[in-house]
């Protein structure tokens, strides 16, 4: 008894070092790309963790860089500025991203359109500015995914229309996430979590169980509706409630209805769970535009998606994958 005793305190004196010098760092770093990215990462050595985070901090400097709108001169706004006068030669990053782009147009019956910015730019949530009615209608004919012009051989894009913009908003964090995590595994870790605003990607798991993401309230965001285990995968969340102003009792949102040029009002929010970024960033509109009922029948088409939805109603739905996933009640 005695020596079983024994042997226990030195195997746990004996494995303790190893397990002190691994850890869990974090970091969070506000206002790249408008939003707050956060970075956790578990390894053996601390700086080897310190040096992965600051790659991906790095890594999503540059995209911002490059893809804001609100910067005048990112490769973007050069296309913004140009590309409805001549095609426009474009980096290969920028040119499959907006191929990607045209993809998510497609899979969503346009629901997802980075031609929305042609109206999205005259609404500033934060000084509570909206076009008027007539501005709204001067500016529609050009959102429209098929005025974007992309041709592979020269790398190219051109506007059909002379008054496109194109936005990235609704699909560079998702892209830039993906990006800082292809960085960390690279670099050979196995265990981390990479968030801008509400797109995040997960490799592996946390001490063994899956990572626990709470979905939020619409109205209430210390209220949790659904806490989803999840290992290895991507998950964004959209909602109403992100950048916003009320105004005679109606929500103006950031997110935007192709067909009309204003906020789009099919749910309050969106979950989608995906293998990358890009894909659930990419998805996570199409309930705001489409309504609850035809974007499931999207979701629940594709097979590695899924989605949790909370109508104007304040029900919360699921996609098919996790009802099936749901304890019987
Ligand atoms: P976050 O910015 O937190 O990732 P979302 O993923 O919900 O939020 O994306 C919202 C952003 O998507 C908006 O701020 C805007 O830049 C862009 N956007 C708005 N409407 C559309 C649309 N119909 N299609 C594509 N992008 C859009
Ligand atoms: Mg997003």
């Amino acid at each position: 008894m005695i020596r079983r005793a024994l042997l226990l305190s030195i195997c746990v004196v004996g494995f303790l070092p190893a397990l002190a010098r691994a850890e869990w760092v974090s970091r969070i770093e506000d206002g790249i790309m408008g939003t707050r990215i956060s970075v956790e990462v578990w390894h053996e050595k601390s700086d080897t963790a310190h040096a992965g985070i600051a790659a991906v901090m790095e890594e999503m400097k540059r995209i911002d860089r490059e893809m804001s709108t609100y910067k005048p001169d990112s490769e973007i706004s050069r296309v913004n500025a140009q590309a409805a006068k001549a095609p426009i030669k474009i980096g290969a990053e920028l040119f499959e991203l907006l191929k990607t782009s045209i993809e998510y147009s497609e899979l969503s019956d346009g629901a997802f359109d980075i031609t929305y910015a042609s109206v999205g730019f005259m609404y500033d949530f934060h000084a509570r500015q909206k076009p008027t009615d007539a501005q709204i209608a001067t500016a529609l004919p050009a959102v429209n995914f098929r005025h974007i012009v992309l041709d592979a051989k020269n790398r190219t894009v051109r506007f059909t229309h002379p008054n496109v913009r194109i936005d990235l908003g609704g699909i560079g964090k998702g892209h830039a996430v993906d990006r800082g995590i292809e960085i960390l595994k690279s670099r050979g870790f196995e265990h981390a979590l990479v968030t801008a605003g509400g797109d995040s990607r997960i490799i592996g798991d946390r001490f063994g169980k899956p990572w626990i993401i709470g979905i939020r309230h619409p109205d209430d965001k210390k209220r949790v509706i659904a806490k989803i285990p999840l290992v290895d995968t991507a998950i964004s969340t959209s909602g109403d409630y992100e950048r916003f102003f009320d105004e005679g009792g109606t929500r103006y949102h950031h997110i935007i209805d192709p067909r009309t040029g204003r906020s789009a009002r099919g749910v309050r929010s969106t979950t989608i769970l995906a293998p990358t970024a890009t894909r659930t960033d990419g998805l996570s509109k199409t309930a705001f535009v489409l309504g609850a009922e035809a974007a499931m029948k999207i979701y629940n088409k594709l097979d590695d998606v899924d989605a949790i939805l909370v109508t104007p109603e304040g029900k919360v739905l699921y996609s098919k994958g996790i009802e099936s996933a749901q304890p019987a009640r």
